[in-house]
C-alpha cells in the first residue's frame, strides 16, 4: 500500500485505507468478524504478549475501526486513538481510565447534559470530585485548582449555549498546574479547530454528530498522547465499550466528505444566523462567528469557520418555543444535530423540561431558546421555513 503520511490531513482522511484483500477492492470491505484466526499457537502468544499488532478480538481492535482511528488521528494531528460505541462511552472511558479515587477535575460549567450528569452524579460515587467553572473566568479557574487536581475538561463551542473557551489560555493554565487537558471537540470537528495544536493532551468526539453527518450511527473516539491512549485502550479493552465494525465502516466513509460538508454547514449557519438576527420576533442570535458573540475574538483566533449550530431567543418564551416547533414544515424536530437535514430543538420544553425556570436559567437555558443545526439544504429554504414558523409563533 502506498504511503499517505506526506498528504494533507484532508487527503489522508480520504486515502488512508486498511490493506486490500486478494479481491483488490477499491472501497474498504466490512470486516464483520468477532475474532481473528491464528495459524500457529506461537503467533497467538505473541499477539497476546503485545509483541505484534495482529488483530485478536474485535473488542480490542478491528480493521474497520483501525481505519477510522487512523483517519481521525491524521485529522487531529494526534499520536494515537481509541474508538468507542458512543461519544459518552469515550468521555466515560477517558475519565475512568485516567482518574482514581481521591482525584479532582475542573470542567467548564456549560457542558453537554450527559457529561454534566457523569461528572456531578457518577464520578463522586467513586471518590472523584469535579469543580464546574464558568468559561472565561480566569480567577475562578485558578481558585478551583487543588493539590489533587488531575485534569481539566473543556467543551468548545459548548452544547447548546455555544460558549467558546480559549484553548491557548487553557493550555497555559493546564501546563502551569501540570494537568491533563482534555477537549470535547464535537461541535467544531478537526476541520474547524485542532486542540492538539494548542497543546491539548486528549481530544474527544461524539462521532454521532458531524462526523457521521447523516444521522445514521452512534460512535465516539478519543485521540491524543500515546501514553494516555494506551491507558484508555487497556481500560476499554477490559470494560467493553468498543465501536462496532459496521459503525466504523460508515464513519470512515463519512470522513471522506467531512471537509466539504463542514464548509457548507458553516456557510449555511452563518447566512441563516445573520438573517434571523434582523427578525423582529427574535431577541438575539448566538453564533461563534457573529460579531456580537461574547467570545467572537477567541472563536476567530482558534476556529477556521463558526460551526453548523447557532441558537436564538425567540420572543414569547416557553409557549412561543412550543408553537415554533409545531409550525415548522421542513426542519426536523429531533434530538440530534450535525445531520444533512436541518434540525430545530427547544430545550426548555423538551430536554430540560423537568427543571424549574431558575434551574434552567442557571445552566443557560432561557424560555424561548431555540437551537438550530444547519443542514445542507439550500440556505434560502431553511430561512423561509424558520421565518414562517416565527411568524406563527410570536407571543
Ligand atoms: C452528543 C454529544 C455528546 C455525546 O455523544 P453520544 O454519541 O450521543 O454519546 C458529547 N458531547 C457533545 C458536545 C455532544 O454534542
Amino acid at each position: 500500500m502506498s504511503s499517505t503520511s506526506k498528504l494533507d490531513p484532508i487527503s489522508q482522511a480520504i486515502r488512508i485505507q486498511t490493506e486490500r484483500t486478494q479481491q483488490r477492492e477499491h472501497s474498504t470491505p466490512l470486516y464483520l468478524t468477532s475474532s481473528f484466526i491464528f495459524e500457529e499457537a506461537e503467533a497467538m502468544r505473541a499477539a497476546f504478549a503485545d509483541e505484534t499488532d495482529d488483530n485478536i478480538y474485535s473488542r480490542f481492535s478491528n480493521p474497520n475501526v483501525d481505519e477510522f482511528i487512523d483517519k481521525m488521528c491524521a485529522l487531529e494531528g494526534a499520536e494515537d486513538g481509541f474508538a468507542t460505541s458512543t461519544g459518552m462511552s469515550a468521555i466515560f472511558g477517558a475519565f475512568f481510565a485516567l482518574l482514581k479515587q481521591g482525584d479532582h477535575i475542573i470542567s467548564c460549567s456549560s457542558v453537554f447534559g450527559s457529561t454534566y450528569t457523569l461528572v456531578t452524579k457518577y464520578l463522586p460515587r467513586y471518590g472523584i470530585t469535579c469543580t464546574l467553572v464558568p468559561a472565561g473566568d480566569e480567577a475562578a479557574w485558578e481558585a478551583a485548582v487543588q493539590p489533587n487536581t488531575k485534569m481539566i475538561y473543556l467543551e468548545t463551542p459548548t452544547n447548546p449555549q455555544l460558549e467558546v473557551l480559549d484553548l491557548e489560555w487553557s493550555n497555559k493554565f493546564a501546563k502551569k498546574h501540570n494537568l491533563i487537558l482534555s477537549v470535547d471537540n464535537c461541535f467544531a470537528t478537526p476541520l474547524l479547530q485542532k486542540p492538539i495544536e494548542y497543546g491539548a493532551d486528549l481530544v474527544i468526539h461524539s462521532a454521532t454528530k458531524w462526523i457521521d453527518g447523516q444521522g445514521r450511527v452512534l460512535g465516539g473516539i478519543i485521540v491524543g498522547r500515546k501514553d494516555l491512549i494506551k491507558e484508555i485502550y487497556l481500560f476499554c479493552r477490559n470494560t467493553g465499550p468498543a465501536m462496532s465494525p459496521f459503525n466504523a465502516w460508515v464513519l470512515s466513509k463519512s470522513l471522506e466528505t467531512l471537509d466539504v460538508r463542514m464548509q457548507r454547514h458553516c456557510e449555511n449557519a452563518l447566512k441563516i444566523a445573520e438573517t434571523l438576527q434582523k427578525h423582529p420576533n427574535v431577541s438575539w442570535v448566538k453564533y461563534p462567528f457573529l460579531e456580537g458573540h461574547p467570545q467572537y475574538a477567541i472563536a476567530k483566533k482558534q476556529m477556521k469557520l463558526g460551526g453548523g449550530v447557532f441558537c436564538m431567543e425567540i420572543k414569547g418564551g416557553l409557549e412561543a418555543g412550543r408553537k415554533f416547533l409545531d409550525a415548522l414544515e421542513m426542519l426536523s424536530v429531533t434530538a440530534n444535530l450535525g445531520d444533512t437535514r436541518s434540525i430545530a430543538s427547544h430545550p426548555a420544553s423538551t430536554t430540560h423540561s423537568r427543571l424549574t425556570d431558575a434551574e434552567r436559567l442557571s445552566v443557560g437555558i432561557t424560555p424561548g431558546l431555540i437551537r438550530i443545526s444547519a443542514g445542507l439544504e439550500k440556505a434560502e429554504d431553511i430561512i423561509a421555513d424558520i421565518t414562517q414558523a416565527l411568524e406563527k409563533s410570536a407571543g
